[in-house]
């Protein structure tokens, strides 16, 4: 498959230097030259397949040309080693639990993928090290620090806003050692994304050190995310008529989570339409009501995931519209909620179901709860675990949040991380004396 970039000033690429480069040097987003549907007897018959058969059958559209199929269907089985199950709610909306894997975040999934595709292309072709430089909000980082842990030929590089990750959040990528290291940078999140995409940008640095990306940029985690909505189709399709249509919403903030959503739809998946989700950060939403995109800083609050002042795959999103405001409106719509809101829902879900949200997933919830029509039914991505937000909930609830042992472990060790000003040029100084 050959690549683009969204600015179209760039070489094209293959998946391999799509994966190794992260961004197009005009810093475009690359995006595959084609959206293979796959036949309509799939859709037939996919609620008799299992996550991973489905899962092969998606990846190898988009990657079998480039991987041999052993190695994909590796790649992918590997990868899928936790289930994605669709948990009903209400009576016509479901949660699609994406907080199965190592780190309870659906980043898991893309995460481990890209670890196994880049580890793969290291090994055919002999490279030396490879620097993965990953800017994260909280879940970013421990997804891609869990997903390489232990990964030959890379290293990885967390950078983190100091003060505003949970210390849950924190403690799963601050201490792992070995090939990850984490970089608690004096700044914003947004200030995070900044030193990432100019270090890729400077040139001294290239000619120095393989870098590459592994945020939602990357073709390689991004795409990935495509395998639990035809999988959460599957499953919803064996509890609902024909007649039923399909509405997936999706708490938002860089935008890959839904984009990969949306090339399932171009691929022929039947979602009938998508709703992106914000918190006060809703650059998106009010796109959808203006036609107008203005990104600003990012304002923290209790889905701090979400909290994106620029989110960087608006420009996949508007390449896949050709750039059309009214094509986009007509499969996706908004939503943007206060802390107040979010935290209303958690409480109204928790006492009316007795199903616990986490503050991302309330704002999917709220939003398919006031915008679905009658002929419609909802599922909403439940992004990560609630007790990645222990203190949040237990805030809201006046109840105590269970941790999962999984998370216990992490607690147990210790924070090792290294300071970091967001000015580039110190960024800059610390990877060249590497
Ligand atoms: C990353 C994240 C999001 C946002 O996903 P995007 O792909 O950046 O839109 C939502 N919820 C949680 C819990 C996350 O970790």
């Amino acid at each position: 498959m050959i690549y683009y970039s969204t600015n179209r000033q760039a070489p094209e690429a293959t998946l391999e230097e799509a994966v190794v480069k992260g961004l197009a040097a005009d810093k475009g987003l690359f995006m595959p030259r084609s959206i293979k549907p796959l036949p309509q007897e799939f859709y037939d018959h996919i609620e008799e397949l299992s996550f991973q058969e489905i899962a092969y059958r998606v990846a190898d559209a988009f990657f079998g040309e480039d991987i041999p199929a052993d190695t994909l269907k590796d790649i992918v089985y590997d990868t899928l080693s936790f289930d994605v199950p669709l948990v009903p709610v209400s009576e016509r909306i479901a949660s699609l639990e994406l907080f199965h894997g190592p780190t309870l975040a659906f980043k898991d999934v893309g995460a481990r993928f890209m670890a196994r595709l880049l580890g793969y292309f290291i090994r055919r072709e002999g490279k030396k090290q490879v620097n993965v430089l990953v800017a994260t909000s909280g879940d970013t980082g421990s997804a891609v620090a869990n997903g390489f842990l232990g990964v030959e030929g890379i290293h990885v590089y967390v950078l983190f806003p100091k003060g505003k990750v949970s210390e849950i959040q924190e403690k799963q990528f601050t201490t792992l050692g070995r090939n990850i290291t984490a970089l608690e940078v004096d700044g914003t999140f947004d200030d995070c994304q900044a030193l990432v995409k100019s270090a890729f940008m400077d040139a001294e640095l290239n000619a120095h050190l393989s870098l590459t990306s592994a945020n939602s940029i990357n073709v390689a985690r991004f795409l990935p995310q495509a395998f639990y909505y035809f999988y959460a189709y599957a499953q919803w399709k064996r509890t609902h008529a024909a007649t039923d249509r399909l509405v997936i919403c999706v708490p938002s903030g860089n935008f890959g989570n839904i984009t990969a959503g949306l090339f399932g739809k171009r691929m022929g998946l039947p979602v009938h339409r998508f709703i992106a989700a914000n918190n006060r950060n809703d650059i998106f939403y009010q796109y959808l009501q203006t036609g107008v995109y203005s990104p600003r800083p990012s304002v923290a609050t209790i889905a701090n995931a979400m909290d994106v002042g620029d989110p960087s795959n608006f420009a996949r999103v508007l390449d896949l519209y050709g750039g059309s405001h009214e094509a986009i409106c007509a499969d996706i719509s908004g939503a943007t909620y206060s802390n107040e809101q979010i935290a209303d829902t958690i409480r109204q879900v928790w006492h009316d179901h007795r199903y616990l949200l986490d503050p991302h997933g309330a704002c999917g919830y709220r939003a398919l709860a006031e915008g679905l029509q009658a002929d419609e039914t909802g599922l909403f991505l439940e992004t990560a675990h609630p007790a990645k937000f222990k203190d949040t909930v237990e805030g809201i609830l006046g109840e105590a949040v269970e941790i999962p042992a999984k998370l216990q472990a992490f607690m147990q060790g210790e924070k090792q991380s290294i300071p970091m000003s967001r000015h580039f040029a110190d960024f800059k100084n610390y990877l060249l004396q590497l």
